[in-house]
């Protein structure tokens, strides 16, 4: 593939893509015999982008779930859609999906239409099977017709199933994810390759999966999903104890913090198999821990390969500084919260946090690595939002939270084009030699770098395959 007129950094050129590599850059290049030629117009020619955190199934499934209450962590977005208040509008609002498949809403409450069991979801819907998740993430209810097609009668001896005076299930079924999660596997498999391809037109080529919950079971899935094209990127997993690769992600939480000896076994463990560390911290207290449990390993692997992560670091003080360059910790921030959380954050923190709050320019001023990303489901994907909320710190109201971190339009962008194991390091070119992974804007990085919540993608390649282009192409 040639791509003629590609913007450069500010300068005019035409790039030669062979196999996966970028084979030549040049003022002008003519094409050959068959080549595919692909006009750039002047746009400008990126890296493609890496989300460092995000959970890739959870998106999915997120995608296609009706939203059947207001989600505080979303309540203040401008897109919501109306919350229903009683049985009438959740009725109304499950038949606006057409179609004779599974129907799974989400962040149901009883406050909404009430307690809900299989015959008072019947009566909302009744030809096609549906299933409703509790807010609390704890309970599923089923109507009859998910009921029959997960042969619950058959399985009335599992404790979640909750049965009625007569031992009949009555469709509400508690802490049973595990279960459900591979009865629907066989039920309502999940179509991937719809985020894969929304991914791929915000001109996102890799992404790094960061579920805790991930085994050699799902690195397996994965590897089948992209070898079937239904997932177009480069997706770099990290996981649990059971994993012989890719990071060990350890989920810290101030309120239920394991003993010190046991984290340190498990990050001796992981170091065995050369394996980096990902921690979860979202409070200072986490993040001391975490450095804490890495300290009480400094004794091993003094030429390590890999970087350990911090994940999130919502509030990074600054006493703790010394102590992420002296570990060599990147942080992977998610600017996105701001975005949607920030009025939620002004009411619920006090100002020192605020002033501390997802830190950005004052990180990599004091040489720690941030690397960018969404935390999709749970943050806007769109890495172009992203970016922008990471220069403005602006929240969709309007709020801007810490100011002082507000970065510049490149660093923003460099947050998403650093290597996938090495977040916030080296950023990726677009040079010869390098591996075909593009994105193509409309428009020369001057005019996007002014609102990059403005722009647009017109191709993105992978490997040097083509894997999305916008219509005009
Ligand atoms: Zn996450």
């Amino acid at each position: 593939m040639l791509i003629k007129n590609a913007c450069l950094s500010g300068l005019k050129r035409d790039v030669r893509c062979t196999g996966e590599f970028i084979s030549e850059i040049a003022d002008s290049l003519e094409p050959l015999l068959g080549e595919r030629v692909t006009e750039a117009n002047g746009g400008e020619l990126l890296p493609g982008l890496h989300d460092h955190h995000m959970h890739f199934y959870a998106t999915a499934a997120l995608q296609r779930s009706i939203d059947c209450g207001l989600r505080p962590a979303v309540a203040l977005t401008s897109n919501q859609s109306p919350l229903p208040h009683d049985t009438a509008s959740l009725r109304h609002l499950l038949a606006e999906y057409s179609g004779d498949g599974w129907l799974r809403g989400v962040n149901y409450h009883e406050s909404i239409a009430g307690d809900l069991d299989r015959w008072q979801l019947d009566a909302l819907v009744s030809d096609r099977p549906v299933r409703i998740q509790h807010r609390s993430g704890k309970l599923w209810t089923l109507n009859s017709l998910a009921v029959e097609a997960l042969d619950l009668t058959a399985h009335t001896e599992l404790a979640g199933i909750e049965l009625d005076d007569r031992g009949i299930p009555t469709g509400r079924l508690f802490r049973l994810d595990a279960w459900l999660r591979e009865k629907w596997g066989q039920q309502d498999p999940l179509d991937v390759s719809v985020l894969s391809r929304q991914m791929a037109s915000f001109g996102i080529t890799g992404f790094t999966d960061t579920s805790a919950t991930n085994t050699a079971a799902t690195v397996r899935q994965f590897r089948q999903l992209c070898d079937e094209g239904e997932i177009l990127q480069h997706a770099y997993l990290m996981g649990d104890d059971s994993l012989d690769f890719g990071h060990l992600k350890i989920l810290l939480d101030e309120d239920n913090l394991p003993p010190l000896n046991e984290l340190e076994a498990r990050i001796r463990r992981a170091r065995e198999k050369e394996r980096g560390i990902a921690f979860h911290c979202v409070t200072h207290i986490e993040l001391l821990f975490a450095i804490a449990a890495l300290n009480s390993c400094a004794d091993l692997d003094p030429h390590k390969q890999y970087t350990d992560r911090v994940e999130h670091g919502s509030v990074i003080f600054d006493d703790v500084l010394p102590m992420l360059r002296a570990l060599n910790l990147s942080v992977i921030t998610q600017p996105g919260f701001l975005y949607e959380r920030g009025p939620q954050y002004q009411q619920n923190l006090t100002e020192h946090e605020l002033a501390h709050l997802y830190r950005h320019r004052t990180l990599h001023n004091s040489g720690i690595k941030v690397g960018l990303s969404s935390d999709a489901p749970y943050g806007p994907l769109n890495p172009w939002q992203v970016m922008q909320t990471a220069v403005s710190r602006q929240s969709a109201t309007g709020e801007v939270i810490g100011a002082r971190d507000c970065v510049s339009p490149e660093q923003a962008l460099a947050g998403y084009l650093s290597k996938p194991l090495a977040p916030g390091a080296t950023v990726r070119k677009v040079a010869v030699g390098e591996r075909a992974d593009l994105c193509l804007l409309s428009q020369p990085w001057q005019q996007v770098r002014g609102d990059l919540a403005r722009a647009l993608v017109v191709f993105t390649m992978v490997a040097g395959e083509l894997v999305y282009a916008a219509d005009s192409l």
